[in-house]
């Protein structure tokens, strides 16, 4: 009879799982969805138990387990059911999706930490001599954050990075002290909220009558039009019920200005809730925290980017994904999940409504509503009584642009600021200038590792890569044919800054882009020093959504017309999103506000469409022409790319490749496109090239996926390339 085996997940870029025998009999009991760490060749290595069962392979070859972590099982439930079915769906091995999905402390075999939640105070002495503190420094500033009454070390964490440093600081001194709190769960009343208005009232009437059953939701309402009023009052119908709700934004809509709105509703009060926040910029301990408080459903409401998808919701009552739409859903390495198309299937596997709420809903989501297969709930005008911002589309085909800026534009930014009000300049591209020119010859500087240009920065001094972050100086003369001739050119966000804080010295000109706002909380700061007076904030899609902006009145869209030309197939769909966003900003309250879009093609249809009949018309437009060209979400799209430092090697995979789908095409109903090179094809110094799979109906590209996957990782080629697969890939490069 062969031996009683544990079958374990590990971490590893192979589809199967592990068997390994017990070091104890009792390591068999209940073991499914515990932690195990094993020797795998020469490593030691955790994994979760998927199965106990008889060995299939032969006992002279079995390994025992090192240790058995978890005496009750980590993953049970619905959680671990789901994480098996997105392994399935993204056909990912389940140690990699397990090992993406678990916080980096349990991944790495650490028992589950203590939920204990602590807040801190200042003491009586603490009181007295916090003057005395020298100003500016942290530990006055954590002593001025206590001021006020006791805080809890996750809000801590939020206002200030570094607080640890300066509570030990504190503590040692005696003049603060760390007390534990209970953890505070229950139901809550609602306060202080506007009064919803009827569609408002609509919406949420929907979602709180569907609590207790899955039902997906598209809230579509424009910038503005009160959709974070609309999940409050979801989220509080759900608190009431004593369940949990998980709330998960894009990676820069995660700001403490978010999270305090969030917190001054639901927090408040001796019933209020803690609010929980789950971002990359927290520290692995805090992740594994708040993942263990949704586990012991300590934790209620849960507001995060991405991986919080992931996260245990025993109690689950509502899921939000907010600005569905956003690229940042979407895990561009190692397994490539969608963390809206996760949320949707947990709601289901759970049994609770998902609302996806968005302003530019995706393409798919509209086509879902259209199939009856989501519940559209619309907020068509702003709350409050703000107006739609007037679009006014400025050619400027042979006009004389200064860095980039029209005189028109400019005259509107003078106007807007001598009204005392606040402009913003969007331009999605960072640095200098996209490309430095040989005025002479032609030349222009490109990457040594990528097929792309290298972009000028800091004014003109460097050049970097975009693509792969290679750096260099700009070169005195140019290397082909010695001219001094080298010019910048077209504008970044930096040259724009520049003229823009030449044009208007007498006011703030802040720029926000990836290079100024490296810390999470930066923004928040750059935004405090714009104020509230006359002043000019210029910038990338950072600038698209998050904070609310009062005194912005002007909208200056610059340089779009690369959007327009792109191969992309959701090129057009990004731009739109883009541009309804970035527009949403103007004239949020009770000014009225006006958008300016710079280009040099005012008859392009796609700027036609969306001026004149917003983003409902290019949606209808769009979705027509993918319907056409048979593209999502009208067929169902898997990538499969591989790179390289050469070509042979690659070509011969995807060859390879190729000829053993064409076997499976019994499951007919499954294009195949490829060996093609990536539109990029060299990048950092690799090859890259793809075989992409198209199906109109998703069950043909699953069958096909489930026969095809496993003869890839047997194929000898797979081990001289570096290869992934994307199910439904946002970029086909
Ligand atoms: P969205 O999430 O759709 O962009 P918000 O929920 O942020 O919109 O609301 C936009 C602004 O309008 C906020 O300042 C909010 O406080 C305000 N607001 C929302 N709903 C109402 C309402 N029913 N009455 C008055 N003001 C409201
Ligand atoms: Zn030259
Ligand atoms: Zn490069």
């Amino acid at each position: 009879m062969p031996p009683t085996v544990l079958r374990v997940a590990l971490p590893l870029p192979h589809p199967g799982l592990f068997d390994y025998l017990p070091q104890s009999p009792s390591d068999l009991l209940d073991a499914v969805g515990a932690r195990v760490s094993v020797p795998f060749r020469s490593r030691e290595l955790v994994g979760v138990v998927v199965e106990v069962g008889a060995a299939e392979s032969a006992p002279d070859r079995l390994r025992t387990i090192v240790q058995r972590i978890d005496a009750a099982p980590l993953l049970t439930g619905e959680l671990f059911d789901s994480l098996r079915r997105a392994a399935r769906y993204y056909h990912a091995p389940l140690g990699e999706l397990l090992a993406t999905a678990l916080p980096a402390l349990l991944r790495a075999g650490e028992p589950l930490p203590s939920t204990q939640a602590f807040t801190w105070q200042l003491t009586e002495q603490g009181r007295t001599e916090r003057d005395r503190l020298r100003a500016g420094g942290r530990p006055r500033q954590l002593a001025d954050c206590l001021l006020a009454g006791a805080v809890s070390e996750p809000m801590l964490a939020d206002h200030m990075p570094e607080w640890r440093s300066a509570a030990r600081a504190l503590l040692s001194r005696g003049l603060v002290e760390r007390i534990e709190s209970r953890a505070r769960a229950g139901a809550t009343s609602p306060q202080r909220g506007p009064r919803l208005h009827d569609e408002q009232q609509r919406a949420a009437d929907a979602i709180v009558h569907a609590l207790g059953s899955f039902q997906p939701f598209l809230l579509d309402g424009v910038t503005g039009s009160g959709k974070t009023e609309v999940y409050l009052s979801a989220i509080q119908a759900c608190l009431q019920r004593g369940q949990q709700a998980l709330v998960l934004v894009p990676e820069i809509g995660l700001t403490p200005q978010m999270l305090r709105r969030f917190r001054e509703r639901l927090s408040v009060g001796v019933d209020g809730v803690e609010v929980h926040s789950l971002h990359s910029g927290l520290g692995d301990g805090a992740r594994a925290k708040v993942w263990a408080s949704m586990l012991r459903g300590e934790a209620r409401v849960l507001v995060g980017t991405r991986s919080a998808v992931f996260c245990p919701l025993p109690q689950a009552g509502l899921i939000v994904v907010d600005e569905e739409h956003d690229g940042s859903f979407k895990q561009q390495d190692g397994v490539r999940y969608s963390a809206r198309d996760l949320a949707l299937l947990r709601g289901q596997a759970l049994g609770v409504p998902v609302v996806l709420g968005s302003a530019t809903p995706a393409l798919e989501s509209l086509a879902a509503v259209a199939a009856n297969r989501y519940q559209h709930l619309r907020l068509t005008h702003r709350a409050g009584g703000a107006v739609a911002p007037a679009v006014r589309v400025v050619d400027v085909r042979r006009q004389a642009l200064q860095s980039g800026l029209s005189t028109e534009l400019l005259a509107a930014i003078g106007n807007c600021l001598a009204r005392g009000e606040q402009a913003l300049i969007f331009r999605n591209r960072r640095g200098y200038a996209p490309v430095l020119l040989c005025h002479d010859c032609g030349y222009s500087a490109q990457c040594a590792h990528c097929d792309a240009p290298m972009t000028v920065h800091a004014r003109g001094r460097r050049l970097i890569c975009h693509h792969c972050g290679s750096q260099t100086y700009t070169p005195k003369a140019c290397p082909d044919c010695g001219s001094l001739a080298l010019q910048p050119q077209g504008v970044g966000t930096e040259r724009l800054e520049e003229a823009l804080a030449s044009a208007f010295p007498n006011v703030p000109c802040i720029r926000v882009d990836r290079e100024t706002t490296r810390r999470r909380d930066a923004l928040d700061g750059m935004l405090q020093q714009l104020g509230s007076g006359p002043g000019i904030l210029v910038g990338t899609q950072m600038l698209a959504k998050g904070h609310d902006l009062p005194g912005l009145s002007l909208v200056g869209v610059v340089g779009v017309d690369e959007g327009l030309h792109s191969a992309d197939f959701r090129a057009g769909e990004r731009l739109a999103q883009l541009l309804i966003q970035v527009s949403g900003r103007a004239g949020r309250a009770t000014r009225p506000g006006t958008v300016v879009l710079q280009t040099h093609h005012p008859q392009h249809p796609l700027l036609l469409t969306l001026v004149g009949g917003g983003y409902a018309a290019f949606a209808a437009v769009e979705l027509a022409e993918r319907e056409a060209a048979s593209f999502p979400p009208y067929a169902h799209l898997a990538l499969l790319r591989a790179e390289a430092i050469d070509e042979v090697p690659l070509r011969e995979f995807l060859q390879a490749a190729r000829d053993a789908a064409t076997a499976c095409l019994r499951a007919a109903g499954v294009e195949l496109n490829g060996p093609l090179p990536a539109p990029m094809l060299r990048r950092a110094g690799r090859i890259r090239w793809q075989l992409l799979l198209s199906a109109s109906r998703r069950p043909a590209l699953h069958a096909l996926l489930n026969e095809w996957l496993p003869q890839i990782y047997a194929l000898k080629s797979a081990k001289k390339v570096r290869w992934s697969l994307d199910v439904d890939p946002l970029d086909l490069y």
